[in-house]
């Protein structure tokens, strides 16, 4: 292992509720995983796309939200203690020298691991840009579509747009530290929660949040530092904001993004996986959830817990090829209970 790296059993890309199964079954084979996902939070879809929304086919669950199912599933792996990195890409992927697995991370995390398990659903969710002409040139300099560190953000004018949850969320906590902030709608009416919207409101009597109605349309600077942007009104008047930051919020899209280039063969997007072990056509990296494809594959929660158990059997081979992993129940063992600290 070179310096820098971090050595676990397994790596799993992708913290949706499949991957965050995944954990669990890893546990019981007494394996530890590391997770990593672009998004801020755990839950994949069920936590960024429908965390308030009712789902009745989990079974023994007749109704939870997704956000529930997240947090249950996130009790349910605790006592496994799986270290997450969230807000980063898995980017890249080779074998060391040792022949473990590489994944690195377009924050520069870099995990090795004998077997890697890619739950990346639908993809990774990316933020929609806004179709304002070279803003690529700002972006990472001075346009940014998340906050990492509040702190990179202090003393800064900041320009916040978009009318959802991330924009009001963001507005609110940026506001803390920016030396002015400008949020940007094409409408005074927002779609985030209320006492975010009652809260920004809040700043904006107290002076520390202007609000103006528009959409920026032009950023001006040079060599991606931004000087000022140019915010277009419904009557298609035009006025500059100075500012050194610009930070979009119109929503997310998902993407298949860089595993396309680990050479798993892909068809139409997703994995080929054996029924078996759910490994790829590739040794020791297995594929699980909405990201694969297998006849009678159903883009199902229950679906991918039962993927993520036959591949635990399967991995554990990989990690400790000289054990056997006896099959045990979790109602009978003592030695599964006391893995879940419920001994
Ligand atoms: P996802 O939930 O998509 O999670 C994958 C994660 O991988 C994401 O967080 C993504 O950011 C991350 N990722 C991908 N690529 C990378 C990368 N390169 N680097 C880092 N991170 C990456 N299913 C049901 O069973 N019952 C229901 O009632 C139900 N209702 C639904 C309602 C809606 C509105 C939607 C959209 C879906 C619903 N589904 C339902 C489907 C269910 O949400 C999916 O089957 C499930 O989320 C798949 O889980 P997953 O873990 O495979 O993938």
């Amino acid at each position: 292992m070179q310096a820098g790296e971090t050595s676990t059993d397994v790596i799993i890309i992708g913290a949706g509720p499949v991957g965050l199964f995944a954990v669990f079954q890893l546990g019981l084979a007494k394996l530890k995983a590391h997770l990593v996902d672009i998004l801020d939070k755990p839950g994949g879809q069920c936590a960024e796309l429908y965390p308030e929304k009712p789902i009745y086919d989990i079974p023994g669950l007749p109704v939870c939200t997704g956000q529930e199912l997240t947090d249950r599933l996130l009790e349910q792996i605790a006592p496994f203690e799986p270290v997450f990195h969230l807000g980063e890409m898995a980017a890249s992927l080779d074998k060391t020298p040792g022949g473990k697995w590489r994944l690195t991370t377009d924050a520069g995390t870099v995990l090795t691991a004998p077997v890697l398990v890619i739950a990346a659903g639908g993809g990774s969710f990316v933020p929609k840009r806004p179709p304002i002409p070279g803003i690529e040139a700002y972006e990472g300099k001075s346009v940014f579509y998340a906050v990492r560190r509040i702190e990179d953000f202090r003393g800064r004018r900041l320009v916040t747009a978009g009318g959802g949850d991330s924009a009001l969320d963001w507005t609110v906590n940026l506001a803390a530290v920016a030396s002015e902030l400008t949020l940007v709608h094409r409408r005074p009416e927002f779609r985030a929660a209320p006492a975010t919207v009652a809260k920004m409101r809040e700043l904006e009597a107290q002076g520390l949040v202007k609000f103006e109605t528009g959409q920026p349309s032009e950023l001006k600077g040079a060599d991606g530092q931004l000087e000022a942007v140019t915010i277009k009104r419904t009557d298609g008047t035009l006025f500059d904001i100075e500012a050194d930051r610009l930070l979009p919020f119109f929503g997310l899209t998902m993407k298949l993004g860089p595993i396309a280039d680990f050479g798993l063969n892909l068809n139409e997007n997703l994995i080929p996986v054996d029924t078996e072990k759910f490994e790829t056509g590739t040794n020791a990296i297995f594929a699980i959830g909405d990201i694969i494809a297998y006849p009678g594959k159903l883009k199902l929660i229950l679906s991918g817990f039962h993927e993520a158990a036959l591949m635990a059997q399967a991995a554990h081979r990989y990690v400790h090829p000289d054990k056997v992993l006896r099959f045990q129940y979790t109602t009978s063992s003592s030695e599964l209970r006391r893995l879940l600290k419920v001994a």
